[in-house]
């Protein structure tokens, strides 16, 4: 357990296998919670960076999986403060129970292996606690300065990604990717259709900073890391086969470019 400074008003609390994040105003905001019993090592970190656990207001879930919203039901009792996530999972916080996909879809054999050894067979089960705020995509919160909520369907149905913007943008892509292997696919996907279309979506914000579920923080350049890795449709300059406004001609070794006629 160890806790990083990513900005001057955002901490990373490293929880084991999962990140929680930490964002500082005259109040108190975490992003996800941690598996269930995280709560005397969150409650510990705050008290290291100075504040206390009484100034915890706000508690952001990205999504229900029991390694970010494992925590909240007892955070949320011991500092009173809000839980806000997606209505598309608000059902599984409440319920305490988050099935588990029913065909999930691997990038990679190393990906299915973790999730066969790891989660596959975990009973999915979180203390439950009701959900005060469902926030959706395009949501703005005066938190930190303003935040910014992005609906990002895949990983799972309501996850939600956040965008802070600062001296230094810093987007929280929850697990919409990881950065356990370098910059990569999260280990499963519900949907990876969307999954994709989400990475793209994300791909088009401006933010230097990337912080994960899982792995560490990409502390610079971080956009252009993901249009690198996810954007599917680069506007590259086409190639000449490609390109089809100007007719090639070739003859005897003269190559010539003609514009085509217009048609009327
Ligand atoms: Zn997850
Ligand atoms: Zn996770």
């Amino acid at each position: 357990m160890s806790i990083r400074r990513i900005t001057e008003n955002v901490y990373e609390l490293q929880l084991g296998k999962v990140n929680a994040f930490l964002l500082e105003d005259e109040k108190l905001t975490l992003i996800d919670t941690g598996v269930p019993d995280s709560t005397g090592q969150i409650i510990e970190m705050i008290r290291e960076v100075g504040r206390q656990p009484e100034e915890l207001k706000h508690i952001l879930l990205t999504h229900s999986h029991p390694d970010h919203a494992g925590s909240a039901a007892q955070l949320k009792m011991i500092t009173g403060a809000k839980v806000y996530m997606h209505a598309a999972e608000k059902m599984n916080l409440e319920k305490g129970f988050v099935a588990k996909p029913p065909v999930p879809y691997f990038t990679s054999l190393a990906n299915k292996l973790m999730y066969n050894l790891f989660i596959k067979n975990a009973p999915g089960l979180i203390p439950s606690a009701k959900a005060d705020v469902l926030l959706q995509d395009g949501d703005w919160l005066p938190i930190a300065g303003g935040l910014h909520a992005i609906h990002i369907p895949g990983h799972s149905a309501g996850q939600l990604a956040f965008f802070l913007p600062g001296r230094k943008n810093v987007l929280f892509a929850a697990d919409a990717a990881d950065n356990l292997f370098g910059l990569g696919y999260s280990c499963f996907y519900e949907n990876f259709t969307e999954a994709e279309r989400s990475l793209e979506r994300l791909s088009t914000f401006d933010f230097d900073i990337a912080c994960f579920g899982h792995g560490k923080s990409i502390m610079r350049g971080a956009s252009e890391r993901f249009r690198n890795k996810f954007l599917k449709h680069k506007h590259k300059a086409p190639t000449v086969k490609e390109a089809r406004p100007y007719l090639v001609v070739e003859k005897d070794a003269i190559v010539r470019i003609q514009e085509p006629e217009e048609k009327n």
